[in-house]
């Protein structure tokens, strides 16, 4: 039986019954005439051993399962370029620091949080110190925690070398007499953006991490109603009063707070210093987030003051909390967070710390 066969030569059940390529006296190949241009090819075999209708299935099938193939690699990059793959793990960390409960200052929901926190950074490759002090407050003597971490080199001792920034973040929530205040986006999921970013520097970018210095304070807020020069700010202001006159100091402080609304609007502070208000811009702008990121109409009291002040310049990257009714509130919830939102912050931040940490 003779016969007739249409096909793609790429087709491999089609290409196995080109004959073999003659070759010339010298050796060399020669093209043969059944070969075509790599086109759409007219085969005629002799003896074939299949039936004609059996090709044409093999062939379908081939097609199809080509097809489908291809269908559920494009939906599984489309699936994973939509989920917000750093925002859900910030989520997910967000969450376990809120399960904890309240945690003001020299509560033992802190003193847990600060726990689980020492752990995950551990877990990432981290070293962390703690930097207890006592202060008077308005509530009595209470006892801080700033926790500190710093990624080591091979070998190398992390603490002993100067680093090239700070990236910080509050620990604690607000204290209240009679309200169960979480402080989720007041900001439980700063820190928990902090851990995730942690995790893909010493991951992905150990040459960065060495560079860093991360710092979660303790006692931002204030026991009273507002932040005074004698309320609040605790952990921020020790901190950088820790820092001898004398010693190199990081280049830059990037302070991440409640920037994990649900509705994200984040508002740079007006006494941003400019070179670095340009780069979050920036790197805004460059993450496809340039709407969300601006300034805003006045200063902001907030960690980052006493580090500028020592000569550390500081960046606030803080949610918009003017006019919000959640805010200092117990709707400060986890629902008050998704994790789109904590996918742009912990992208704009990974994008500005690349640019700062590459300048020499
Ligand atoms: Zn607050």
């Amino acid at each position: 039986m003779r016969a007739i066969l249409v096909g793609f030569s790429l087709a491999k059940s089609a290409n196995s019954r080109i004959p073999a390529v003659p070759q010339d006296r010298g050796g060399r190949r020669v093209r043969h005439p059944a070969a075509g241009g790599g086109k759409m090819v007219l085969f005629t075999g002799a003896g074939s051993v299949q039936a004609p209708g059996m090709r044409a299935r093999i062939l379908l099938v081939g097609t199809l399962a080509a097809a489908l193939l291809g269908g559920g690699a494009w939906w599984w990059w489309w699936q994973a370029r939509r989920t917000p793959r750093l925002g859900l793990a910030a989520y997910e960390q967000t969450r376990a620091i809120l399960a904890l409960g309240p945690r003001p200052p020299g509560s033992e929901g802190l003193q847990a949080v600060r726990g689980r926190v020492r752990t995950q950074l551990a877990a990432a490759g981290w070293e962390t110190r703690t930097q207890a002090f006592e202060r008077s407050t308005a509530m009595g003597m209470v006892k801080f925690e700033n926790v500190r971490a710093r990624f080591p080199a091979t070998g190398g001792a992390p603490w002993q070398g100067p680093v090239t920034g700070l990236l910080c973040a509050h620990l604690d929530s607000k204290w209240f007499k009679h309200e169960k205040f979480l402080g989720a986006d007041d900001a439980a999921s700063a820190c928990g953006a902090i851990l995730e970013i942690a995790r893909v520097l010493a991951a992905e970018r150990p040459g960065q991490a060495r560079q860093l210095e991360l710092v979660l304070f303790d006692g931002e807020e204030a026991f009273g109603q507002n932040i005074t020069p004698f309320d609040g700010l605790f952990g921020s202001r020790h901190y950088a009063t820790e820092w001898p006159p004398e010693a190199p100091k990081p280049r830059f402080g990037v302070l991440l707070d409640m920037v994990g609304h649900r509705n994200l609007s984040i508002r740079l502070p007006s006494d941003t210093p400019e070179h670095l208000r340009e780069a979050v811009l920036a790197a805004a702008h460059k993450e496809g987030a340039g709407k969300i990121f601006g300034m805003a109409a006045g200063a902001i009291t907030d960690d980052h003051m006493p580090l500028n002040r020592v000569g550390i310049p500081t960046v606030d990257i803080i949610g918009d909390f003017s006019n919000r009714s959640w805010w200092h509130t117990s709707a400060d919830g986890l629902n008050n967070v998704s994790p789109g939102s904590l996918d742009i912050s912990i992208r704009v931040t990974l994008r500005l710390l690349d640019g700062l940490l590459q300048e020499k």
